[in-house]
C-alpha cells in the first residue's frame, strides 16, 4: 500500500492498493481473506471502482458471482440510486434491481472504509433491492473517521477490516 498526503484533495491522505493487486500472491491472499467468517452468501457485491478488482477475486475464489455496484450514469435500464457523502465531495450509486433475486444473502466489498457514506449508501440500495447483506469486508479501515459507526446504524452485519489504520 502507497499513502499519498493531500490527494485528490488538500487534508486527504489517500491510500493505494494498485501495488497489491499487481502482486499475484498478495490479490491470492486478500481475495481468500476477504470473505472468511460471514458463512452462507449467494453472491458479491463490488464497489466501484476498487471493489471491482476486490470483489471480483474474493467471489471467483469462493465459487461465486459479483455484482457490481456502479457511480451514477454507468448502468442502462431501470436502477436504484442512492446519494452519498464522500471523505472528499459527493456522488451517486447505482444498481441494476432484479440481477439477483428477491432475498439474496450477500456480502459488500470494497477498498477503504472512510467515513462510511459509500458502503453506507450501497447498504441502502441492497434494502431497497430486496437482498439481505450477511456482511461488509474492506481492505482498510480508517478508524479515526467513524465509518463503523455508521454502518452500524444501518446494519447488524458484521464489518470485517483486514487491517486497521
Ligand atoms: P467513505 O465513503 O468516506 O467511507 O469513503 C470510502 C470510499 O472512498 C472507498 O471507495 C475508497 O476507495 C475511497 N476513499 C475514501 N477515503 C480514502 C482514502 N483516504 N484513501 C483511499 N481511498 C479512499
Amino acid at each position: 500500500m502507497t499513502e499519498t498526503p493531500d490527494f485528490p484533495q488538500p487534508g486527504i491522505l489517500f491510500r493505494d492498493l494498485s501495488g497489491l493487486f499487481a502482486d499475484g500472491p498478495s490479490l491470492r491472499a486478500v481475495a481468500g481473506a476477504l470473505l472468511d467468517g460471514f458463512g452462507e452468501m449467494d453472491a458479491v457485491v463490488g464497489v466501484e471502482a476498487r471493489g471491482f478488482v476486490l470483489g471480483t477475486a474474493a467471489a471467483v475464489n469462493a465459487g461465486l458471482g459479483m455484482l457490481a455496484v456502479r457511480k451514477a450514469g454507468k448502468l442502462p435500464g431501470d436502477v436504484l440510486t442512492e446519494s452519498y457523502d464522500l471523505e472528499y465531495g459527493t456522488a451517486a450509486l447505482q444498481v441494476h434491481p432484479d440481477t439477483l433475486p428477491a432475498g439474496s444473502r450477500v456480502v459488500i466489498v470494497d477498498d477503504v472504509l472512510a467515513t462510511g457514506g459509500t458502503l453506507a449508501a450501497t447498504l441502502r440500495l441492497m434494502e431497497r433491492a430486496g437482498w439481505r447483506v450477511v456482511g461488509i469486508a474492506v481492505v482498510i479501515e480508517l478508524v479515526d473517521l467513524g465509518g463503523r459507526a455508521a454502518l452500524e446504524a444501518l446494519t447488524d452485519a458484521p464489518i470485517e477490516a483486514l487491517l486497521t489504520l
